[in-house]
């Protein structure tokens, strides 16, 4: 396990940036989930809660990652269009999560986007560009309508044969309110999640202070932040075109996919990040939201209570949706009013 000395250096390097911590206990940080995730519980930070969190971690990537072999996704995947499969409660209760966000954002998000997400590699060794029959011949697999759940026997089926789940777009969200849960057990007072990016801050500072945590500047390197949002007991989870992407051609080709046409969505927006209480909801709402665009996005994000959202566009402006506490720092952004 690595030992960071300060959290806020590790912070730095992810999609969101913790600001102004300089409180000086080590947090600790693995690769899991495809990504670097942190911990830190401050004065409380006792070893067995630290390998109890990074142990549930690891037991999540172990059934819901679609690149480790045996998981409880990958069997799902390869029984498409055979039969159903069972699986672990925690893997059902995902699944049906994404599907809920899938109906609530018209199939925008999509759980089932695995064979676009294979064809194009983005975030892969051998990312490329896929040809117009390509992308065709894998849509029609991309429907989260196939999904066939079977609450009483725990089952997952994906009707068609070559049907994929892909649960990068919510299962972090999950992870860290799998994470929440064990600080809660533990009676930790105060601690800061931060799976790439997906942070989740629980209590409040030592002087009774919320938390600052900065959003990331989608056309700057990494730990640069365009401004921040003061939270307590809350998350904050962004999508963006700058997480994972590769360009050719003079293009840039980022890793949000529409299900519609099968391309990195296009539609004037940086990213999007969502404030709220749970983080699988943030990080369904996130990607939802950055698929469905700006008009269509904040009517999802208003439609929910206690949610907001930072809409960042490509020419520097920003919206706010709902209650974000957000503060703009760099001044070369603007925030617009409807
Ligand atoms: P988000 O916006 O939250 O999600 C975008 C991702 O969701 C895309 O990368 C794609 O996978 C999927 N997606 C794209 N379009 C849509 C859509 N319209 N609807 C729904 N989903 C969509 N990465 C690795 O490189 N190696 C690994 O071994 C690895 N293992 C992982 C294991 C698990 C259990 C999880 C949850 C993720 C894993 N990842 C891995 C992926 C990685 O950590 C991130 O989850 C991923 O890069 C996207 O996260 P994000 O927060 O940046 O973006
Ligand atoms: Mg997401």
């Amino acid at each position: 396990m690595l030992k960071v000395p300060l959290f806020c250096a590790l912070i730095a390097l992810t999609g969101t940036t913790l600001v102004g911590c300089r409180e000086g206990f080590p947090s600790q940080s693995e690769f899991v989930l495809g990504t670097v995730c942190a911990v830190n519980l401050y004065e409380q930070g006792r070893n067995e809660v630290y390998h109890e969190i990074f142990d549930r971690l690891r037991e999540i990537e172990g059934r819901m990652s679609v690149t480790l072999p045996g998981t409880e996704l990958g069997n799902i995947n390869a029984n498409a269009g055979i039969e159903p499969v069972a699986v672990h409660p925690d893997v059902f209760e995902v699944i049906e999560l994404a599907v809920l966000y899938a109906e609530l954002s018209g199939g925008a998000f999509d759980p089932t986007v695995g064979p676009l997400v294979s064809l194009w590699g983005i975030g892969g060794d051998h990312p490329r560009l896929p040809s117009q029959e390509e992308i065709e011949a894998v849509l029609p697999l991309v429907n989260w309508r196939d999904i066939e759940l079977d609450r009483e026997r725990l089952t997952v089926f994906l009707k068609k044969p070559g049907m994929a789940l892909d649960l990068g777009a919510i299962a972090k969200g999950y992870a860290a309110d799998e994470a929440w849960r064990i600080l809660k057990k533990n009676r930790i007072q105060r601690a800061l999640i931060d799976l790439g990016g997906n942070i989740l801050v629980y209590g409040e500072k030592r002087d009774g202070s919320p938390w600052r945590v900065g959003i990331q500047d989608p056309l700057d390197s990494r730990g640069a932040y365009i401004g921040i949002v003061e939270i307590r007991d809350q998350t904050v989870v962004t999508s963006g075109v700058y997480e994972r992407f590769f360009e050719t051609g003079g293009t840039r080709y980022h890793h949000i996919l529409s299900p519609d046409y099968g391309y990195p969505v296009r539609n004037g927006l940086l990213s999007v990040s969502i404030v709220t209480s749970r983080s699988v909801d943030a990080d369904a709402l996130s990607t939802s939201a950055f698929v469905l665009g700006y008009e269509r996005g904040k009517a999802l994000v208003e439609s929910l209570e206690g949610v907001g959202a930072v809409f960042v566009f490509e020419d520097k402006s920003i919206r706010l949706s709902g209650e974000t506490g957000f503060i703009l720092s760099d001044e070369s952004y603007r925030i617009l009013s409807d």
